[in-house]
């Protein structure tokens, strides 16, 4: 999650596609006549908002007529929605572009969306010509015209604008999960973290309506969604375009007042736009999740400084006290890069300084290193791989250890838990509670996916809890 900070939440829900096997679920009514078009396939790299950004994709092509299929054998369409977080992304597009050459000659049209689109641009088109659409996420609501242009038989079709006012709003969006559904809030980033390349590849910070994302919050809840995540690469950033002026935390507890909404969940943070008033809504209301994903990155002012974060270690840490200080307790999540160019050991210890001082539930961390079309691509990346990989060693080494004994202090404990996942062993299930902690747990019962079910913990690991369903 070097460029984003979105990614870090990326692991948190793996077992529904697995127990769907990818099925999806149409959550907004729309004219539907699929497959008059032909066919589709869509494949996703990446953060929560690019598999957001592919259920609306998918969305949009089903009410065009298209049919969403399995392969891309079975495909006439094939569209590649692509992440440039890690290391060598482009060549890995381009090597995944080159599988696609083939298809091109048996009729297939190829497109490639999503960040490494923005990024390499019409170079696609030079290295990998039998490509027909780039498109980056700035530019996904122009993308009926684009498909209009396709479907005329246009062979090089472009969508590269990040200048842009508009958010991305369809009419159909084709969802991976039938409880938990995504929705993305705010899109790109006005922010210039110096390692990021979002504000370049997702453009400046747009804001959807308030009205429009309740509508779709009711909508959600009368086809039984009983979750949903609201999403932003800085979440609450949030700034209500309408005369309205919800503030974010407004618009949470305004979420959470949906009836049939059992559990609202956010992220990712910044911490400099966390106010008081968000832990202010999280106290008063149980519907919003006891869980703040707040990527803090180091602990050292100065690389803070050096990483244009707009925040010191004091400030951050302001941040958490106020949490720290709310009338229940908020799981704590983070995310941290070490060696960037120029961080000393002793700059480094303050972050394991800063970790023994939060105590975070978990933690993704990386390696630094360096990415196009960023600033800090002109820093000298000084630290050897050797080197930041003893770091991120020790750094992990201390978060588990902070983890396991989190985790063992809550043996004994009862939490509520949405089920989302069942083991292929009998009578073993695992879910998430508010605060985002995983459980697998034993129960008897038969029907449990999608349900809410009081588990209590009967051990820990550093990653998660196990515990039987207490009936
Ligand atoms: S705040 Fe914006 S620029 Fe900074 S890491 Fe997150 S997405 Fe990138």
């Amino acid at each position: 999650m070097l460029n984003c900070d979105l990614d870090m939440s990326k692991p948190f829900d793996i077992e529904v596609e697995r127990l769907t096997g990818g099925a999806s679920y149409l959550t907004v009514a729309g004219g539907v006549d699929a497959g008059q078009r032909g066919t589709f396939f869509l494949e996703t790299f990446g953060c929560q908002m690019n598999d957001h950004d592919s259920e609306k994709v998918a969305g949009l092509l089903h009410a065009r007529g298209y049919q969403q299929v399995e392969t891309p054998e079975a495909a006439s369409l094939i569209l590649y929605n692509t992440c440039s977080i890690r290391e060598k992304a482009a060549q890995k597009v381009f090597s995944r572009l080159g599988e696609y050459r083939e298809k091109q000659s048996e009729g297939k049209v190829i497109g490639v969306l999503g960040c490494v689109a923005q990024q390499e641009g019409e170079e696609i088109f030079k290295r990998a010509p039998w490509v027909s659409l780039v498109c980056g996420s700035a530019s996904y609501s122009k993308l009926p015209g684009m498909l209009a242009q396709l479907e005329a038989g246009n062979a090089r079709v472009t969508g590269l604008d990040t200048d842009t006012d508009e958010t991305f709003e369809t009419e159909v969006t084709r969802r991976n999960n039938p409880w938990r559904a995504y929705l993305t809030i705010i899109e790109g980033c006005d922010k210039a973290c110096s390692y990021c390349v979002v504000p370049f590849t997702r453009g400046p910070e747009r804001s959807r309506a308030s009205d429009s994302i309740l509508r779709e919050v009711r909508q959600l809840a009368e086809l039984g969604y009983s979750e949903v995540q609201l999403l932003g690469q800085t979440v609450n950033s949030y700034a209500d375009p309408t005369a309205r002026k919800m503030r974010f935390s407004e618009l949470l507890l305004a979420v959470a007042e949906v009836r049939g909404i059992r559990r609202v969940r956010f992220t990712t943070s910044h911490p400099s736009d966390f106010t008081p008033d968000i832990v202010e809504a999280i106290e008063r209301e149980p519907k919003i999740c006891d869980h703040v994903h707040l990527p803090v990155q180091s602990g050292s002012t100065r690389v803070l400084r050096a990483m244009q974060r707009t925040y010191s270690r004091e400030e951050y840490l302001e941040k958490i006290a106020l949490m720290r200080g709310a009338n229940k307790p908020i799981g704590i999540t983070t995310d941290i890069i070490v060696g960037f160019p120029g961080e000393t050991e002793a700059e480094f210890e303050e972050t394991l300084s800063l970790l023994e001082e939060v105590q975070y539930d978990s933690m993704f961390s990386f390696k630094y290193s360096p990415r196009p079309n960023t600033p800090s691509l002109s820093m000298s990346d000084s630290i050897s791989e050797e080197e930041k990989s003893r770091r991120l060693a020790i750094l992990q080494e201390k978060q588990r250890e902070i983890q396991a004994a989190k985790n063992a202090r809550l043996v004994g404990e009862q939490f509520e838990v949405l089920v989302s996942g069942k083991s292929r062993r009998e009578n073993q299930w695992s879910g998430y509670t508010t605060a985002h902690r995983m459980i697998n747990f034993a129960s008897q019962e038969s029907a449990l996916l999608g349900t809410y079910v009081q588990v209590r913990v009967t051990g820990a690991g550093p990653n998660s809890l196990v515990g039987e369903h207490a009936v």
